[in-house]
């Protein structure tokens, strides 16, 4: 039997870890560093089911959204949240995008695009925001997909190893050594293949730090968690196509998220093996951004200033650097050198994992 050590516990390690345990006859190991699966990226993020909508400036994400989305809805049902209005909105000034455009990129993927009543409108300022439109686009409860996942983990017999780093990561007799600690014990496992699936911690092992320094950037990134006026809270509205904001309900802790494209970010870098990602995470207490997203957005949407705010959780968000200009999202799945043993994963989004599912089935997994 071929075995598998699969390093990270989100939803992309535990997707992949049952991948090939039940479709590919593997014997897996899955080795997470926090007590828990799905704690990080999997937990802190806007919570969007993409359905296309969000990428207007990239044709092959939107359509790659707008496929994978009914999958997602359908495997995922009881973590989908769909008890909201998920509204567009385009900034009259600023936005790289117009209403001519908008139309015809949902034309293009057959994305349905309904303006919004003018009582909908009405929530928006006529000086700021020149069209609303009204799509199907979910949330989803990361809470209750971990719970999913972790439930079919253990019926398919993966052996799950929690508050377990993987330190290094090597050539093997049989294919991959990675070695591991779990507190003070010290583990080895050999393996024929590895799969690095810890998204912003990519270039951590040695032999992937130069070339993952080619290929990604992180970005330190605030989500802050409000409690909206009664009035918006059964909307997610995203404003559209530049500097501006989002605010979607995050079910998991039963609030909004407010993201703002300018003011989210709160440091951005290219990968280098001396700023670790999740050393810049953990560092220095960070200061939230709350207000200036508030003050910003409540230009576009004035109900938004008396939101309450509650929190705010950080999360390294790691993209291809090809994508700067666009805001695509397309999957990486690397099977480099010098082992050719290790597959390294970036998903992107969540439901970008059946892109990832799609090329794993057309590699060879024994050679
Ligand atoms: C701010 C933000 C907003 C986003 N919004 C959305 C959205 O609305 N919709 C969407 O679809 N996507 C969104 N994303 C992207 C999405 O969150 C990610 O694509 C997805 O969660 C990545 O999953 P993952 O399993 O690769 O990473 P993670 O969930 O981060 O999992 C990686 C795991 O690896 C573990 N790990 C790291 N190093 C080691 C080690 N040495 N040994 C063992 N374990 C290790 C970590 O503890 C972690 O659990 C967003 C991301 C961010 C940051």
């Amino acid at each position: 039997m071929l075995t598998a050590v699969v390093i990270g516990g989100g939803f992309y390690g535990c997707s992949i870890a049952l991948y090939l345990a039940q479709q590919r006859g593997f014997a897996v190991t899955l080795l997470e560093t926090a007590p828990q699966i799905m704690q990080r990226a999997s937990l802190v993020n806007q919570a969007r089911v993409h359905n296309g909508y969000h990428y207007p400036r990239s044709l092959t994400t939107a359509a790659r959204s707008r496929a994978n989305y009914p999958l997602f809805v359908a495997a995922y049902a009881e973590s989908v949240v769909r008890d909201f209005t998920k509204l567009y909105a385009l900034a009259r000034i600023g936005s790289k995008i117009n209403a001519k455009q908008m139309e015809s990129l949902c034309r293009s993927i057959d994305a349905p695009l309904v303006r919004a009543p003018r009582e909908i409108e009405a929530l928006f300022a006529p000086n700021t925001v020149s069209d609303v439109y009204i799509v199907e686009e979910y949330a989803f409860n990361s809470a209750i997909l971990a719970r999913k996942i972790e439930a079919e983990l253990l019926a398919a017999g993966i052996d799950i190893r929690l508050a377990t780093e993987a330190l290094a990561v090597e050539q093997g007799p049989g294919g991959v050594r990675v070695e591991a600690q779990r507190g003070l014990e010290h583990y080895v496992f050999d393996a024929d293949l590895a799969f690095n699936c810890t998204y912003c911690n990519l270039g951590q092992f040695a032999s992937k730090s130069t070339e993952m320094a080619q290929v990604l950037r992180h970005e330190l990134t605030e989500i802050s968690l409000i409690e909206p006026p009664d009035e918006l809270k059964a909307f997610g509205i995203t404003v559209m196509d530049g500097p501006f904001f989002s605010c979607m309900p995050f079910p998991t802790a039963g609030l909004h998220s407010l993201t703002h494209v300018r003011y989210t970010p709160h440091a951005t870098w290219d990968e280098d093996r001396n700023l670790a990602p999740d050393r810049i995470l953990h560092g220095d207490g960070h200061q939230t951004r709350v207000d200036w997203m508030l003050r910003d957005a409540q230009r576009f949407l004035p109900a938004l200033g008396r939101s309450r705010y509650v929190r705010s959780l950080y999360e390294v968000k790691t993209v291809l650097k090809i994508n700067d200009g666009n805001d695509g999202r397309p999957i990486m799945l690397a099977r480099s050198p010098p082992y050719g043993k290790m597959f390294s994963v970036l998903g992107g989004k969540i439901d970008n994992i059946y892109d990832i599912i799609e090329r794993l089935n057309s590699e060879d997994l024994a050679a």
